[in-house]
């Protein structure tokens, strides 16, 4: 097992219409035993970061470290890791057996004895000891990638590297392997790195998340953190579903209000001292705002807006109501059963508690919701977490 350490990580890649920047210097120290998940929008280089710790592409500039050990200008097969990727790539003329045992053949002087009770005691763990004998095309997707994912256990490797292994299985079984995969990693405690565009398997899975964009750092945190306390707008915008709500607003600091041209709401107590500017972006959480019937006996009146409903839909355990705040759209989830339809007229409560503020230019976070998170972690993850 390793620590894993990237500092300055750029990757340019030359092509036909230029040169692309594909990672920018990025900074991360990810712990022996720890499992992170690297998560973004398409495009925003997840795996060619994940490539270059394996070593399948070369770095720009920058340096890889496996604990004391500078690999970065190691070959792959020099590199204790082991990668499963989305499309298996299992070998289909070979068993399930042999695939799980080729990679043990290739690269190591163990004897055949040793290699087979390997494969039959990671097999065992993974309740896969019947598919040992079938090829490939006689499995289902996801057993394919429960071989995948033995084959790459089976090397027992300081690092597992993982990109996207789980988005080619329908919804339901990929819950499933989710919960397989995080109980499996914390059983043999391997320093993991997980690629995924799938927020919600970066919310599930991470001992911590590293948000990236554009090829930059934006968030290293547990995923409470970057949840509740979102280093800036890109990151608040990402994490969540329905995402974020983002009103534009102007800051008067006189009467100590942030307006647009349908409400105005005191500035919250919390984050008189840090706002400046004329205009500022205010975000809150769709599970944040509510509904409210008796307006006139509201604990927070200043804290309420007139809006009308543009539609409603009811998910079964929740119903996103979409409404129109001054020509900008407001989704509110709420568990209550409503009887609000398109057209109504209601009014919204939001919380002085639960409001983000950002800069409306850099979109860097000025003010978090106050929603508790959980602190040992933070504490823990505060050592190495950076924001950038
Ligand atoms: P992600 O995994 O987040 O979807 P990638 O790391 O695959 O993103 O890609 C990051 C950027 O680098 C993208 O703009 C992509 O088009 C570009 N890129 C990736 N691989 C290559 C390559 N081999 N040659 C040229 N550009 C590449």
């Amino acid at each position: 097992m390793a620590r894993v350490i990237v500092d300055d990580l750029t990757k340019e890649y030359n092509s036909p219409g230029g040169s692309i920047l594909a990672v920018d210097e990025l900074n991360l120290e990810i712990d022996d035993g720890e499992f992170v998940v690297f998560v973004g929008p398409s495009g925003c280089g997840k795996s060619t970061t994940l490539r270059c710790i394996a070593g399948l592409e070369t770095v720009t500039d920058g340096t890889l470290h496996f604990g004391d050990e500078d690999v970065t200008d190691q070959k792959p097969k020099e590199r204790n890791i082991a990668m499963v990727f989305q499309n298996y790539a299992l070998y289909p003329h070979m068993t399930s057996r042999e695939n799980m045992a080729f990679g043990l053949k290739m690269s190591t002087d163990l004897s055949k004895d040793v290699i087979d009770e390997r494969v039959e005691d990671t097999a065992e763990m993974m309740g896969i000891k019947e598919l040992l004998a079938d090829k490939p095309k006689a499995l289902s997707g996801g057993q394919q990638q429960r071989v995948a994912l033995g084959r790459a256990i089976v090397r027992d490797p300081e690092v597992f590297l993982m990109d996207e292994p789980l988005s080619n299985l329908d919804a339901k079984l990929r819950a499933q392997m989710r919960t397989e995969l995080q109980q499996l990693q914390s059983e043999l405690d391997v320093t993991t790195v997980y690629v995924t565009h799938d927020q919600t398997e970066a919310m599930t899975m991470g001992d911590r998340i590293v948000v990236l964009n554009d090829g930059k750092l934006q968030q290293v945190g547990t995923p409470l953190e970057c949840y509740h306390r979102p280093a800036n707008r890109f990151v608040a915008g990402f994490l969540g579903s329905p995402p974020m709500n983002f009103l534009e607003v102007d800051v008067d600091l006189e009467s100590g209000t942030l307006s647009n041209s349908a409400f105005s709401l005191p500035i919250p107590e919390s984050a008189v001292d840090d706002v400046s500017g004329s205009k500022l972006t205010l975000g809150i959480r769709p599970e944040h705002v509510s509904l409210v019937d008796a307006v006139e006996t509201h604990a927070e009146p200043d804290h309420l807006i007139e809006t009308e409903v543009t539609v409603t839909e009811p998910m079964g355990d929740i119903t996103n109501v979409y409404l129109d705040v001054g020509g900008e759209s407001l989704t509110v989830t709420s568990d209550d059963r409503l009887g609000v339809r398109g057209g109504d007229t209601v009014h919204i409560h939001v919380p002085a508690a639960k409001i983000h503020l950002f800069d409306a230019e850099s979109g860097e976070a000025i003010k978090h919701s106050d929603e508790p998170i959980d602190s040992t972690r933070i504490a823990e993850a505060s050592g190495h977490a950076e924001t950038a």
